[in-house]
Parts: structure tokens; sequence; C-alpha cells
């Protein structure tokens, strides 16, 4: 199951479950579209994989499955970024 991590990886926006503009790579590395595609070039600075859509996990779910608190953020992913 997808952690849904709350935030950009990358600017630290917030990114909720309901999201349409979150991305994550296959270790959900995650990011918002504005950095994935300006500052990453659509690839995780982490992993070099690529980033897709997170799909949106609806409200019935959000009580029993609740999405990660835990933040993730790294500022220099600017420099990282191939
Ligand atoms: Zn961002
Ligand atoms: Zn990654």
């Amino acid at each position: 199951m997808l952690e849904m991590r709350p935030n950009c990886e990358c600017c630290d926006r917030d990114l909720p479950p309901g999201a349409q503009d979150a991305l994550i790579c296959s270790f959900e590395c995650t990011f918002c579209r504005a950095c994935a595609e300006t500052v990453l070039g659509g690839r995780c600075p982490n992993c070099g994989g690529a980033l897709v859509a997170r799909p949106v996990r609806t409200a019935q779910h959000l009580e029993r499955h609740p999405p990660s608190a835990r933040r993730v953020f790294n500022p220099d992913c600017r420099n990282r970024a191939a």
C-alpha cells in the first residue's frame, strides 16, 4: 500500500491524499508536478527512476488507511537533479 507522503520532497508543499498534482517514483519519493517538470526533468533525484502521477486515495478509505504523516524534505534536491 502506498504511504501517501504528505508533502513535496523538493519544495515542502503540502500534497494531501486527494492532490491531483502529486508524482511518485517506485520508492515513493514524492514531488509536486511543478518540481517534477521544472526542476527535476521528470526523474527522481534520489533513484533516477521515472516520476508518475500518484493515484488519489478517496475519502472513504482514509479513515482505515490514513496517509503517512512523516514529512520527507530534501531542500538540496535542486542541486542533485540531473
Ligand atoms: Zn515541489
Ligand atoms: Zn526515487
